[in-house]
């Protein structure tokens, strides 16, 4: 269901069937319903829910897949009604960042998030428990099967006990490496060195632009969500300045609270960044709605005070017209390919231009 325009409606299931697919899915038709809110029972409307059964059952589908985070009851009636697998959008970018953890911190905060996710909706998922906490999760659709109800009560409740044991074990650990990465950090601060942080929607083009700017072999993948730990690196200024450039976590539109509190000690670093880069995708069909999403994430974690320099990539690909009018909406901004390589130069500039001046020791020489 929407509230909004059936074009931001669209833009999101677009982006829904693209996460869908970034989660291993086949993603066979999509389904509008325009509403003022979700049906508390079904979240889309009771009849909406019998065409749904019909797309099911026409194209053979083994999982509905929902634009918006269901409630435990919601997602028990849909399950009932339609007999296949329902998945909401928390629970599938949930799933992606459990495939594209890699560091140990970056595995603990998924895992942590994906079992509080999980705790009040257990009686309805059943084995899945097994299958979300084994680490080879794949969800968005592949396994689970069909019409798996929940274990007997007992069994449910050692099942919950053993979650919050490993909730609480989580959170110690992620605790402690936090500790880690806080002394790593004051180190820099003593050193000051001048932090520059990458944020940005997913796929803009995050970890393109930290490989231009410093040559560093990160990962690029044409998928959402390739960037999850964060990378560091080391520049220097044509001045003879370091810096460091880190490429953060993408930002998607409704991130999941469970993973903006997991992820909250990894974000919190883009606070203590002196500027953010925020890139933003120059041929997304509405960038400025993935300028807001950030916005809001960055405030969410107190980064919203920092000095900002946006810059829109992909100039390469984007159509003339949408160049013109971001050039138009944002001024200040820089204009990139992190392809070609075009204003990079520039970036560099600007960024150095931006990074905070060092102490200069004055002294008064007098005559
Ligand atoms: P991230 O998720 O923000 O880190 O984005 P990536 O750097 O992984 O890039 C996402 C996708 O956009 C990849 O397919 C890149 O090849 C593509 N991409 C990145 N920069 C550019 C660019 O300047 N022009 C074009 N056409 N594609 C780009």
């Amino acid at each position: 269901w929407t509230e909004g325009s059936v074009t931001d409606a669209e833009n999101s299931l677009t982006e829904l069937a693209a996460l869908a697919e970034t989660a291993g899915s086949q993603v066979l038709e999509g389904l509008i319903q325009r509403r003022t809110r979700p049906d508390p029972a079904t979240y889309i409307g009771r009849g909406k829910v019998d065409d749904l059964g019909a797309v099911v059952l026409s194209t053979g589908a083994d999982t509905v897949i929902c634009d918006g985070e269901l409630s435990p009851s919601q997602l028990r009636n849909l399950e009932q009604r339609t007999k296949v697998k329902v998945v909401d959008r928390t629970a599938l970018i949930l799933d992606i960042f459990a495939q594209h953890a890699k560091s140990k911190e970056g595995k603990a905060q998924v895992e942590l998030a994906q079992l509080e996710y999980l705790l009040p909706r257990l009686r309805g998922w059943g084995e899945t428990l097994s299958r979300q906490t084994g680490g080879s999760g794949r969800g968005g659709g592949a396994g689970g099967g069909v019409g798996v109800r929940g274990p007997g009560e007992t069994k449910l409740e050692t099942d919950r006990r053993r979650i919050r044991h490993r909730i609480s074990r989580l959170r110690r650990e992620i605790k402690s490496m936090r500790t880690v990465r806080v002394t790593k950090r004051a180190r820099r601060t003593r050193n000051s060195v001048p932090a520059v942080a990458i944020a940005g929607y997913t796929n803009a083009g995050k970890s393109s632009l930290l490989n231009r700017l410093t040559g560093a072999g990160v990962l690029v993948e044409n998928a959402l969500f390739a960037t999850l730990d964060p990378t560091t690196r080391k520049a220097t200024a044509s001045d003879g300045r370091l810096y460091t450039l880190s490429d953060t976590v993408g930002f998607v539109r409704h991130l999941p609270h469970q993973i903006v509190e997991a992820f909250r000690s990894t974000l919190e670093e883009v606070a203590e960044a002196d500027l953010v880069v925020h890139v933003v995708d120059g041929t997304h069909p509405d960038p400025e709605e993935q300028v807001r999403a950030v916005h809001e994430v960055l405030a969410e974690v107190g980064a919203d005070r920092l000095p900002e320099l946006l810059v829109v990539n992909k100039t390469d690909a984007a159509d003339e017209d949408t160049l013109l009018r971001l050039k138009r909406l944002w001024p200040d901004a820089i204009f990139v390919s992190a392809h070609s390589g075009q204003g990079v130069e520039g970036l560099r500039a600007a960024i150095e231009d931006r990074l905070p001046q060092p102490a200069v020791e004055v002294r008064a020489v007098l005559p």
